[in-house]
Formats: structure tokens, sequence, C-alpha cells
């Protein structure tokens, strides 16, 4: 890494930043220019040089918002500016017997907020345990596992608007959330986030726990600790055990979580499956559609702990896609055993897999 001094100001800038720790899946990849946002006035001088450096004024700035590195499959190269927003701090802003609003800094560490929170009597993200990444990148793909969503939990967003550098308010109704999916989403690098408020509740008796093994792991945590019922604590640790066992570590095998998007497919087709595979796992959507279990479709395909080497799905859970070959493979790499992947999957079952991950091209 060297420090640029081109441009004048007290901001966090490095040039020719080698990116590689910087993503889960460790792809090679190395970056122009990084700059490390610590403070809303660092986000308004950095968008400023941004427009300063580019030629048509007319045109969005080229740049890459990044933050934990666990949702992107970034280039080899990238001829752009990246900016991680690493601004730290947790707020209350209001709080009544029943429920607390906190606000949170885009930087703070997702996983370490959900304990925090559960630990503080303040419950609602403890099924979100464990994901990788930071608050700021939460509602991009409105995080979700184990039958809870972000937006459950969301009131508000805060973001700068890149192309026209003015601050929004952004309500969870106009984040526009769906499954893996919101406005940031699809405006990839037009928004950036710097807080998110957060409702959330204080009764313990209150969990969600029926997703999977849950009810029965946290059933013995509860028993463990002499609580009659389930409590936030237990799910949470529950969900903590489980995913510790199903999902590779990205620090001891790089990866970006589930690869794949769980198919959203018409009971029809849904019905046409099961007379032909009786196993096949789905979940019914309150819209009549039916979700399908990936990892299933997968495994069926007879693609577990398959692909093309170096990027292999892992043997213990076909969603997960993994480099055997950290800080050197590639996206293209990537993307060769993606296509092998789906398109064994669509042959045997007519669904089409979509890709999770945010693929970043190379000329943004
Ligand atoms: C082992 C593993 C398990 C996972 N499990 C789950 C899971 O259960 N559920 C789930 O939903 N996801 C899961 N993920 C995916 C990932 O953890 C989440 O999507 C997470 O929110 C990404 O956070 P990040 O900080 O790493 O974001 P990054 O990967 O850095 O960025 C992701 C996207 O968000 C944008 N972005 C990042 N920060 C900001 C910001 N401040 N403002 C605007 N845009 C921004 C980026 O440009 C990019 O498009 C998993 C990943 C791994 C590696």
């Amino acid at each position: 890494m060297t420090t640029s001094n081109a441009i004048p100001s007290n901001l966090d800038i490095q040039s020719n930043v080698d990116l590689s720790a910087y993503n889960t899946m460790s792809l090679v990849c190395i970056a122009d220019r990084v700059i490390d946002l610590h403070t809303e006035q660092d986000i308004e001088q950095a968008s400023q040089i941004l427009q300063q450096t580019t030629t048509d004024n007319s045109k969005k700035p080229s740049v890459l918002v990044l933050s934990g590195g666990s949702n992107v499959l970034l280039p080899k190269q990238l001829n752009i500016t990246v900016l991680r927003p690493l601004l730290k701090g947790i707020t209350v802003l209001n709080e009544t017997t029943d429920y607390i609003d906190i606000e949170v800094m885009a930087g703070e560490n997702w996983h370490e907020l959900v304990v925090s929170s559960v630990n503080n009597g303040w419950f609602g993200l403890e099924n979100l345990a464990l994901i990788p990444g930071l608050v700021g990148a939460s509602p991009v793909q409105n995080i979700g596992a184990y039958g809870v969503q972000l937006e459950d939990s969301l009131l508000s967003v805060k973001a700068y608007h890149l192309p026209t550098g003015v601050w929004h308010t952004i309500s969870c109704e106009d984040c526009q959330f769906a499954y893996r999916d919101s406005l940031f989403k699809r405006q990839p690098n037009t928004w950036l986030i710097s807080r998110v408020l957060l409702r959330l509740h204080k009764d313990p008796q209150r969990v969600s726990a029926n997703y999977g093994d849950v009810q029965q792991v946290a059933q013995k945590h509860a028993q463990q600790h002499q609580r009659i019922s389930i409590q936030p604590v237990d799910v949470m640790n529950a969900i903590i055990d489980i995913r510790k066992q199903k999902l590779p570590d990205p620090k001891d095998l790089p990866n970006c979580g589930s690869f794949f998007q769980n198919p959203i497919i018409a009971q029809a087709q849904f019905k046409q499956l099961q007379a032909d595979y009786p196993d096949i796992v789905g979940y019914p959507m309150s819209d009549g559609q039916v979700k399908v279990a990936a990892g299933w479709l997968i495994e069926q395909a007879g693609l577990k702990g398959g692909g093309i080497a170096p990027i292999l799905t892992h043997k213990n859970q076909a969603l997960v896609l993994t480099n055997h070959a950290p800080k050197q493979a590639s996206q293209a790499d990537i993307q060769t055993s993606q296509q092998y992947i789906s398109q064994t999957v669509f042959d045997k079952f007519g669904v089409l897999l979509q890709r999770e991950p945010v693929w970043i091209d190379e000329n943004l």
C-alpha cells in the first residue's frame, strides 16, 4: 500500500490497494484508490473530491462502497475509488417500557451489535446472529436468516446520495425491501448509508424459533440455564451453534455465505417437482408461491462438494461456494463454476438459480 499525496485533504486515502484481505471470498483484486470514511464529514469531503475528479459533471462518480466484503465478488483490477464506511457509535434515541430505538453507525460490526443488544435486553435481532459484515451494509440486501429479516426491526436509514451530494432519511417503507433486495441493491454505489435506526422490543417471551431445528437447539440452551421457556438469548445461541456447524468460517475457507438465492417458483411448478421428487424442500410464501431450498437442488444434482476447481460447493452445505485458492482465484473462476452449477441444476429441475452476492464489474 502507498499513500497518495495527489489530493490535499485530511482524508484517509491509499492507492494501489490489494483488496484480497478485504473480501471474504479472498479473490485477487487491486484497487486504484481506497478512502476510509470515519465521519459523515469524511463522506461529504470524499464526495467532493470524487466530483472534482469526475470529468463529466453530469456523470455519477465511479465508486464502489465496500464494507466487510462478505457479499461482493471483486474483479482483478478496480480502476476506480473504493469508499469504506467505517463510522462507529451506537446511540439510544428513545426508550419506553416496551421498546427502545437505537441509531447505529455504518461501521459497527453486525454480529457484535446483535450480541450486545441481546445482552442489554433489547430483542428482535437474535435470529440474525453471526451474519458477517458491517451494519451499513445490512439494509442493502435486507439481511435475513431463520425466518427474520432486517426490515422487521428497521425504522429508517440515513444515506448520502452520491450523485447529488444530498443527505436523505429513508423510511423502512421507502427502502423498498424485498427478499434479499432493496432500493440500495437496485441502485448500486449510488447511496452511501451512514446510519440505521432500529426499534428493538423488550419482551423476552417474544421469540421466533419456528425455523428448521432452531426450536430444538434453543430448548436445550434454555434447559441448561433452568429457564422454563425459550428466551431470545437461547435463540441467539442456538443459531450461533447451528451456523457454526453448517457454514464454513471464511477465515478458514474463504466464501461469501449462501452463493445462490432460494428460487421462488409458482405453486404449480412446485407440485410438479414434488411429484417427481417427494423430498424436495420448499417453504410456502404468503403470495402463494413457493421458496425452494437451492442447497437441496444443488445437492440432488450431485454437486455437493462439486463445481469447477478451485471454486467448489462446500462439502457440508451445497449452497456455499468456497475458494480453494485464496488470494489466487479470480472472478473468472467464480463465473466458470457458477455457470456449471446453474446449468446442471436447470437441466435437472428446470429451475433457474440466481446469484446472491453482488458482482462488481471492472468498469463500474
Ligand atoms: C459465512 C457467511 C454467511 C452469511 N450469511 C448470511 C445470512 O444468513 N443472511 C444474509 O442476508 N446474508 C448473509 N451473508 C452475506 C453478508 O454477510 C451480508 O450480505 C452482509 O450484510 C454484507 O455485509 P458487508 O459489510 O460484508 O458488505 P459488503 O460485502 O462490503 O457489501 C455488500 C453490498 O452492500 C454495499 N454496501 C456496503 N456498505 C454499504 C453502505 N454503508 N452504504 C451503501 N451500500 C453499502 C456494497 O456496495 C455491496 O453492494 C453471509 C456471508 C458469509 C460470508
